[in-house]
């Protein structure tokens, strides 16, 4: 990415000037928006300053007051603060729990526009959404179906377009968020989906319409990323299956990992304690696992976060299983 980054610098600068409406948005921008619509085969794509930015401009611009909006109780922060903004009645539904959401959904039939969100890969426990299952709902309930693929763009899928194409529920989203800052090692977020609500958006969506456009010389670096996504895969099939091999090594050594088998690899240790004082001792033998706790997760599901890369060499995996053999639990 780095060269692709100096080569836009050298040729059109580095800030962009302005909001994309006034004159911030350039033909490397256009080009990356119409790159992202071809790799997510959707009509149209919108990029955003960042994923944080596509959801709460998207959320406030598609619902507000005497709408709903249904929201899976682990949903990133950029969506709950969407939610708040939007004025529209939220319903947060219990952790990929579908049959409450259906519940929800029939018991609240009189508001206006209905929209069901939710991420696809969940960053702190790495569950996959049920997204075949919500698509099914979102038809039968005649509401807006938008998932937020942050972690899962680049990785998941035959064409690594994401959780919904590895399900294959596609068909049922209307609108997918993405962001370069993940698996594409980059900066800006994105929202494909048709021509008629990504006009919408440029129109409505004040974290778009208000904000400054990314430097031409990051959407350089999205063309590189997902030339790499496309040119590359068995970048992504290799990560999956380190993934799945850590996993199973550790659950040997007696780890709660949850029920996940993503990238992500959380190593539940209960209190924000056991938390920082093991990621400190990790930190001290060479390994950076954060800790991660309230408010990021509910109160005793306190963790470690194992985020793995396809950069990880074997050796280096191999070091960090054995490295956690001696600070496991013990039954
Ligand atoms: C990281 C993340 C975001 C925010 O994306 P940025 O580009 O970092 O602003 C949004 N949603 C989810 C699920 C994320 O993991």
């Amino acid at each position: 990415l780095v060269p692709a980054v100096h080569r836009a610098i050298d040729t059109v600068g580095w800030g962009s000037g302005a909001s994309p409406l006034i004159c911030g948005h350039g033909a490397i921008h256009a080009e990356l928006e119409r790159q992202l619509a071809l790799f997510e085969g959707t009509d149209a794509a919108l990029l955003f300053s960042s994923g944080f930015a596509a959801n709460l401009g998207s959320i406030t611009a598609l619902v507000g007051r005497g709408d709903a909006i249904y929201s899976d109780a682990k949903n990133h922060a950029s969506i709950i603060d969407g939610c708040r903004l939007s004025g529209a009645t939220t319903f947060v539904f219990p952790h990929r729990d579908v049959t409450s959401l259906q519940g929800l959904l029939e018991d609240s039939s009189a508001f206006r526009r209905r929209l069901i969100v939710t991420d696809s890969l969940f960053s702190m426990d790495g569950n996959l959404a049920p997204l075949d299952k919500l698509a099914e709902l979102a038809e039968q309930f005649q509401a807006i179906l938008m998932v937020d693929e942050a972690h899962a763009t680049g990785l998941y899928g035959k064409d690594g377009r994401g959780v919904a194409q590895h399900l294959g529920a596609e068909d049922g989203i209307h609108l997918r968020i993405g962001t370069f800052s993940k698996a594409l090692g980059s900066i800006g977020g994105f929202v494909a989906s048709s021509q008629c609500v990504v006009d919408w958006l440029v129109n409505r969506a004040r974290s778009y319409v208000f904000s400054t456009a990314l430097p031409e010389a990051a959407a350089a670096a999205g063309l590189e990323s997902l030339r790499l996504v496309r040119e590359e895969p068995h970048r992504r099939t290799r990560l999956l299956e380190r993934s799945a091999h850590v996993r199973s090594q550790l659950r040997q050594q007696n780890w709660d990992l949850g029920s996940a088998s993503s990238q992500i690899v959380p190593l539940y240790v209960g209190t924000p304690q056991a938390a920082v004082e093991l990621s400190t001792k990790l930190r001290q033998e060479g390994f950076l696992l954060p800790a991660i706790r309230p408010p990021s997760v509910p109160a005793g599901e306190s963790l470690l976060r194992i985020s793995l890369t396809y950069g990880h060499t074997t050796d280096s995996v191999d070091a960090l299983v054995s490295a956690l053999e001696s600070h496991r639990p013990r039954p």
